[in-house]
This record gives structure tokens, C-alpha cells and sequence, in this order.
């Protein structure tokens, strides 16, 4: 960036105290990615009040520059804090970080950009309240806002992080504020309690966007429940693949409030994530997910999940706080009964406290699993600063056995053609589908590795298209697509209000949308 540009940004009247960073040393951080992608950055400016962001958004105008906000900035996997466009400069906004208004009673909670799954857990703790943080694999330092308009996901109740956000602010690309229509109309409180607002319901199209620049959002919050059981139970013979699917969708939709998100993995993700020594070779598929509410209740829904997994050939596992305590202190040969299930304790420990809205960095070992950095997992595991390689691929499919078989089936085909070790997750995110997460893992500093990686992600994108199957989310790369589909009538209509509220194209171009500039503005500048 120019000195003139910078000294446009510190003598603006009204910005404040902005931090402005322009060194290549400085800027490395918001370089390093998993995906082994390079973005040109100009600079990255961390603000410290949200109005500094009308006062960039003029100057951005003004000298037609590209401005990318991050919440936390740690969208690992697909892209980091890196831009989609070269040239661009980073808008940090980690420092925003308040959280502005919990509602006991009604559970709900506002918070900034910066506000963490670590820092909402300890203000609960610290107002000794019952109440889940949205958890995610991810972990302690990732930002509640960002997973949220970027849609994430995680496996407690409000497993769908945007379902669960009520209202939002966000400033648009030309410096004015949105409000939510019923905030905006001044029924404040009914706006912190209902989704949809009055006409056309508008907060939508700030996720997975670059509409607006968004400096609060108000989400619902689940409240503990009494009791908390982990199930789990394993499949040893590929033909149980069916049968397991139709269960899976059988208690999800019978059981309801009662069972968070169930997860389906296959012995290559397990091992990836809990080392080889976890593992008992004969198990194909493990299936994992969370139990809520008073005990008796629970009770019963465990005798219902044994009932309708009989016909397995495993038996189901249940684990809570007491029972996990327990089989700490049994002997091995006791043990033995947990057949299948990751031995050490301390792992299903911290996926009941995932379970239980406790942030946790155990799924972020996955991340370092081909790489030469050892983690300690002490609660600042960065797999991008430290240049672990992954590439997610994250596509939908319908909670049908057929389907999923087919699919598995060529997942594993492509990632071996692509000397990529297959890691399959297939998650609940309703009751009619699931959400697979494949994390292409590669060698950071291994060329080939890297380009294995790469062709492997193109691969599996275009074949699961072709069997109408697309990623729930997509990577800063992967966006290119909208630039082929000019002709249909959504892209259409996403560039029209793009055009109507950015003008200049100044807001995070080319994110989840097409762009009309040069190619060599989004492709890798080494
Ligand atoms: C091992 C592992 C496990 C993971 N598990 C999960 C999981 O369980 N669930 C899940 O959802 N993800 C998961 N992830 C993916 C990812 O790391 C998380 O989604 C993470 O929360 C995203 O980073 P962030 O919260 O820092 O958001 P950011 O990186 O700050 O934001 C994400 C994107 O949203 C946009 N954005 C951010 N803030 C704003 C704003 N204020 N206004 C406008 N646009 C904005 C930006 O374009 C940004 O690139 C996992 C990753 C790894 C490596």
C-alpha cells in the first residue's frame, strides 16, 4: 500500500486509533492457510470500534481498493484469513470483541466479531449460567460470528449455527447500517427473539455473502440439560452401511429435541484423529453422537436406540461423566467391554465437553496428522501457522442408504487415485440430510503432496456435482465457479444486488459470487 493511501487512512477524520499493518513480516499471519493457496495482501487494519469500519468503507470508495473482513480468521481449510481477490487488505475485526447483551431468561446472547467459543464459555461460567456455547471442531479460538454467517456446523442441540441467529447488524458496502427490519422498526426486543423479522426476510443474505460487513449478531442459545450420554457403537461389516443410514435417519426424526448431531466415521477419519493405537482394525464405521435432557427421559431414549440398533453387530455404548469416570479406574481386561472405542479416557472426556458446549481442540489433532509440527493442544493450536495441510471438501447429500453407498464408494475411488488417504464424516445437520466432511490431508512442504491435493479436491468437486451432490460451504479457490454460471437466474440475481449496493465492487469481490475482473485477480500470486 502506497504511504499516500496510508496517510489518507490515519488522517481521516473520525477513524480513531486503527492499526495499520504493512510489513511482509507483519502480514505473514494472514498469509498462511492449509490450503497452500497465495493471495496478494496490501495490508491487513485491525479496528477497535465498529463505526472506524464507515469511515474504510469511504476511503475503500474512494481509491477503488478491495477490503476482506475476518472475524476471527480462522477458516482453516478453506482459505484462512486469506482473500479471495488479490490486492486486497484485510479487515480484522478480532478486536471487536464484546459480548453486549445476554438474556437469561430467554436465552439468547449479542455478541461482536471477535467474541470466541473460549470467551462466551468462561462469561457463562463466570456468571454461573447453564447455557451451551455453540461448539464446533474448530475450538477455543474461533469466532461465534464467523462460523455462524458462514453457516457452520457443529453436534450440540442448535447444531446449525446459522438457524440459531435471530437478528444482525452489518454495514454495507457504501458506509450505511442495516438493521434487522423489526429492530429497525424499533420493536427492539421482539427483534432479539424472532428470526424472520417483517417482509422479505433480508439477514440471510449476509452469510455466505459480501453485502455487508457484519458487526453484531443476537443467536439463540440451547440451555444444558440435566443429563448429558455419549452413544457410540461400531460396524464391522461393510453391508451394515445401509442398515446403519435408515437407523440414523429413524432416530433423528423419532427422538427430536432429545439427540443432537450424529456423526458416521469411517476407520480412516478415526485413525487420522486418534492415532492407530485407538483403533480396533476390525471396525469399518464408528457412529458417535449426544443424548440431552432430564434423566428419565434419556433413559428412555436409550432403551429405544438399543432396540433399533439390536440387529447390528456390535452393541451400542453409552458414556457419561460417571461412567467415563468408572472405566478410568477398571482394570484392562474389564475394559475390553468398551470394544472399539478409543481407550484413553481423556478422548471421551473432551468429546462430552464438546457435547456439552465446553470448546475444546481435540478434532483440531486431525489437522497435524501428516504434519512434521507435534501439537500440544494447550488451547493455541493454529493448523495454519503451522503449515499443516488440509483441504476441506464438505458436500450435502439426502439421508438415504443408496445414495450415501454410492458416494463412499467414490470418494475412496478418487482420493486413491490421488494418493490421498480417504477420510469420510458424514454429520446430521437435519433430519433428512447429512453434510459430509472430507479433509484432504497433504504434506505443506511436499510439492507433489500438494498438487495431489489440489487435483484430488477438483476431482471429487466435479464428480460430486455431477451426481447433483455441491459443498454446503465453499473455499476462497473454489468460488471461481459463479464466474461459469452468468446464466442463472440466482447468480443473476446476486450480481444485481451486488451491483445496486456496491458500486465500486469494494466488498470481499468474488466471494460467493461471480466478478467480472481480470482472472489473474483470483488466481494464486506466488
Ligand atoms: C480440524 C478442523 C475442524 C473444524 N471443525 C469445524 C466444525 O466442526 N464446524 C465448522 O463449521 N467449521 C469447522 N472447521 C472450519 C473452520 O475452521 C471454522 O468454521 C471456523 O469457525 C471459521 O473461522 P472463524 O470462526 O475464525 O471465521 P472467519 O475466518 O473470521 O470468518 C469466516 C469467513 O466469513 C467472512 N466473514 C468473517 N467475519 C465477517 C464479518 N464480520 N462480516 C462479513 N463477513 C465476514 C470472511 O469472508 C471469512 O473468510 C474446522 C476446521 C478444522 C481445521
Amino acid at each position: 500500500m502506497t504511504k499516500d493511501l496510508i496517510n489518507d487512512f490515519l488522517n481521516f477524520p473520525g477513524l480513531g486509533s486503527i492499526k495499520i499493518i504493512t510489513s511482509a513480516e507483519d502480514l505473514k499471519r494472514y498469509h498462511k492457510n492449509t490450503m497452500g493457496v497465495h493471495r496478494k495482501i496490501l495490508a491487513a487494519i485491525q479496528v477497535t470500534e465498529s463505526k472506524q469500519i464507515t469511515e474504510i468503507l469511504k476511503i475503500a470508495n474512494k481509491h477503488l481498493l478491495s477490503i476482506y473482513p475476518i472475524s476471527t480468521g480462522n477458516n482453516w481449510g478453506y482459505g484462512s484469513s486469506n482473500p479471495v481477490k488479490n490486492n486486497s487488505i484485510i479487515l480484522d475485526l478480532s478486536n471487536l470483541n464484546q459480548i453486549l447483551n445476554f438474556d437469561d431468561e430467554l436465552g439468547y446472547v449479542t455478541l461482536e466479531p471477535g467474541v470466541t467459543q473460549k470467551m462466551l464459555h468462561d462469561y457463562f461460567k463466570k456468571k454461573k449460567v447453564r447455557y451451551l456455547v455453540p461448539t464446533t471442531g474448530a475450538g477455543p479460538n474461533c469466532s461465534i460470528l464467523g462460523n455462524a454467517i458462514e453457516r457452520g456446523y457443529g453436534i450440540t442441540p442448535f447444531s446449525d449455527h446459522f438457524a440459531s441467529l435471530i437478528s444482525l447488524e452489518a454495514i454495507l458496502p457504501d458506509g450505511s447500517l442495516y438493521k434487522s427490519p423489526l429492530s429497525d422498526f424499533k420493536a427492539t426486543e421482539v427483534a432479539e427473539i424472532f428470526k424472520y423479522g417483517i417482509g422479505p426476510y433480508l439477514d440471510g443474505i449476509f452469510t455466505q455473502s459480501n453485502f455487508g460487513i457484519v458487526t453484531k449478531i443476537t443467536i439463540a442459545l440451547a440451555k444444558k440439560t440435566e443429563h448429558t450420554e455419549i452413544f457410540m457403537f461400531s460396524i464391522k461389516e461393510a453391508k451394515e452401511l445401509s442398515k446403519t443410514i435408515k437407523i440414523i435417519r429413524e432416530i433423528k426424526q423419532e427422538l427430536g429435541s432429545i439427540i443432537g448431531g450424529v456423526n458416521l466415521m469411517n476407520r480412516e477419519r478415526m485413525k487420522a484423529m486418534f492415532g492407530d493405537k485407538h483403533q480396533n482394525k476390525s471396525i469399518i464405521w464408528t457412529c458417535v453422537g449426544g443424548l440431552y435432557g432430564p434423566v428419565e427421559i434419556i433413559k428412555q431414549a436409550k432403551r429405544i436406540l438399543k432396540r433399533k440398533l439390536d440387529n447390528l453387530s456390535s452393541s451400542v455404548v453409552f458414556l457419561n461423566k460417571k461412567t467415563i469416570r468408572l472405566k478410568n479406574n477398571l482394570p484392562n481386561f474389564i475394559n475390553k467391554y468398551f470394544y472399539g472405542i478409543p481407550k484413553e479416557t481423556k478422548i471421551m472426556e473432551n468429546f462430552l465437553k464438546i457435547l456439552d458446549g465446553v470448546p475444546s481442540e481435540m478434532a483440531l489433532a486431525l489437522a497435524y496428522s501428516k504434519s512434521n509440527k507435534t501439537h500440544s493442544l494447550k488451547g493455541n493450536a493454529n493448523p495454519a501457522i503451522d503449515d499443516c495441510g488440509l483441504i476441506w471438501f464438505s458436500p450435502l447429500l439426502p439421508i438415504r442408504p443408496n445414495i450415501v453407498e454410492v458416494f463412499v464408494k467414490k470418494i475412496i475411488s478418487i482420493c486413491k487415485k490421488h494418493k490421498i488417504a480417504p477420510l469420510i464424516t458424514l454429520t446430521t445437520i437435519s433430519n433428512h440430510c447429512f453434510d459430509s466432511t472430507i479433509p484432504i490431508l497433504y504434506e505443506k512442504n511436499n510439492i507433489n503432496d500438494k498438487k495431489n491435493a489440489q487435483s484430488c479436491y477438483d476431482e471429487l468437486f466435479k464428480e460430486c456435482r455431477n451426481m447433483g451432490l455441491m459443498p454446503y460451504r465453499l473455499n476462497i479457490d473454489s468460488m471461481k465457479i459463479y464466474n461459469n454460471e452468468h446464466d442463472l437466474t440466482s447468480v443473476k440475481l446476486i450480481d444485481t444486488i451486488k451491483n445496486a449496493i456496491d458500486v465500486n465492487q469494494v466488498l470481499a469481490p468474488g466471494r460467493y459470487s461471480s466478478t467480472l475482473s481480470k482472472k489473474s485477480d483470483f488466481t494464486n500470486n506466488i
